[in-house]
């Protein structure tokens, strides 16, 4: 990572998430939705600049209503949007959301397609991406072309400008045309990544073993990376690195609504990378910042949505002080 950089740019998706105005429901019986912004990477540059860092977002958005309202949102939390660009034919995407009574998380996506699918190699922002310390994306880029060869461009250009690459899957099964294609999709680029970060659902996932235990989140490490990691909701996270491994609890809090708690946990803990990169040699450091990103995590879990519960520095050390 280039010496004096600390912006972390994040590429990726940003939509519209419908979510039911009365809980347990299905998205028939959903009586109205209340609109919330979301996307993953979008969340994660805003989780960055909530709590004081620099952070820019890189995706395309369509040109009406909703799309200038997120770009508004990135803006108006502190995050550039010089990587923006927007679509005039297609519309921003929109995710109806509902969690139903049985527990079964019901997704309706309207990407056929969207604008976020849209985005060129020729329309990235070569500038700003070489100014990043942290290049970070996910895998729902890597679904369709064009926006396939555009996420695959703007690795390399960050990569060759010195950034660390960070990798959060977020696996959304219901957009793949087959679960096999997302785990060869989502592997297609595993070796590339400094930083890659996995839930327990997705190690599941892309090695076929149900459990936690090292030997099987191994079979996800490769000598390349420098951080591996495997978010375990309240009960913290597992970590691997080329010299140590651990796990580092999370805080207790009244969970609300999860959404949002991996997109927070990734942006602190990049905030806290890119302040002090040689906290990926040293383990105490690691930890400290492990710790910091499950506490922005777990805040995040204690109110609805994503991006209004997203924590500041100071609400995150107040909880850390406090356990
Ligand atoms: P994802 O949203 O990617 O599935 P998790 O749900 O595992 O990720 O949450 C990410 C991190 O947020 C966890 O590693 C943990 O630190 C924190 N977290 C999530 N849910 C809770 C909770 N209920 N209580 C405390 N911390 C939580």
């Amino acid at each position: 990572m280039a010496a004096g950089r600390e912006l972390v740019v994040s590429f990726g998706e940003m939509l519209i998430d419908f979510v039911p105005t009365v809980a347990g429901v299905s998205l028939a019986e959903a009586p109205a939705f209340l609109k919330a912004p979301g996307g993953a990477p979008a969340n994660v540059a805003i989780a960055v600049s909530r709590i004081g860092g620099g952070a820019a977002f890189v995706g395309k958005l369509g040109d009406d209503e909703f799309g200038r309202m997120l770009a508004a949102i990135l803006r108006d939390n502190g995050v550039d949007d010089g990587g923006v660009v927007f679509d005039s034919g297609a519309r921003t995407a929109l995710a109806f959301v509902t969690l139903r009574a049985d527990g079964e998380r019901e997704f309706m996506f309207y990407r056929n397609p969207s604008a976020d699918m849209l985005l060129t190699a020729d329309e990235l922002n070569v500038e700003l991406i070489k100014r990043a310390a942290v290049f970070h994306y996910g895998s729902i880029s890597l679904i369709a072309e064009p926006c396939r060869t555009a996420h695959l461009r703007a690795m390399e250009i960050a990569k060759e400008a010195g950034a660390l690459l960070s990798y959060d899957p977020n696996l959304r099964e219901a957009l793949w045309p087959s679960r096999e294609e997302a785990r060869t999709q989502i592997l297609s680029i595993w070796d590339q990544a400094d930083i890659v970060k996995v839930s327990e659902v997705e190690l599941e996932f892309l090695t076929g073993i149900n459990s936690v235990e090292d030997d099987v989140v191994m079979k996800l490490w490769r000598p390349t990376m420098k951080l591996l990691l495997v978010t375990l909701g309240d009960q913290g996270c597992k970590y691997y690195a080329r010299d140590f491994h651990g796990a580092v609890p999370s805080f207790k809090v009244q969970q609300v609504d999860t959404t949002g708690a991996g997109d927070a946990f990734v942006g602190a803990l990049l905030r806290r990378i890119v302040k002090d990169p040689s906290s990926l040699q040293d383990e105490k450091k690691l930890v400290e910042s492990i710790k910091f990103a499950n506490a922005c995590g777990a805040i995040t879990t204690t109110k609805k949505g994503a991006i209004p519960s997203l924590p500041t520095e100071a609400e995150v050390l107040q909880l850390i002080e406090k356990a």
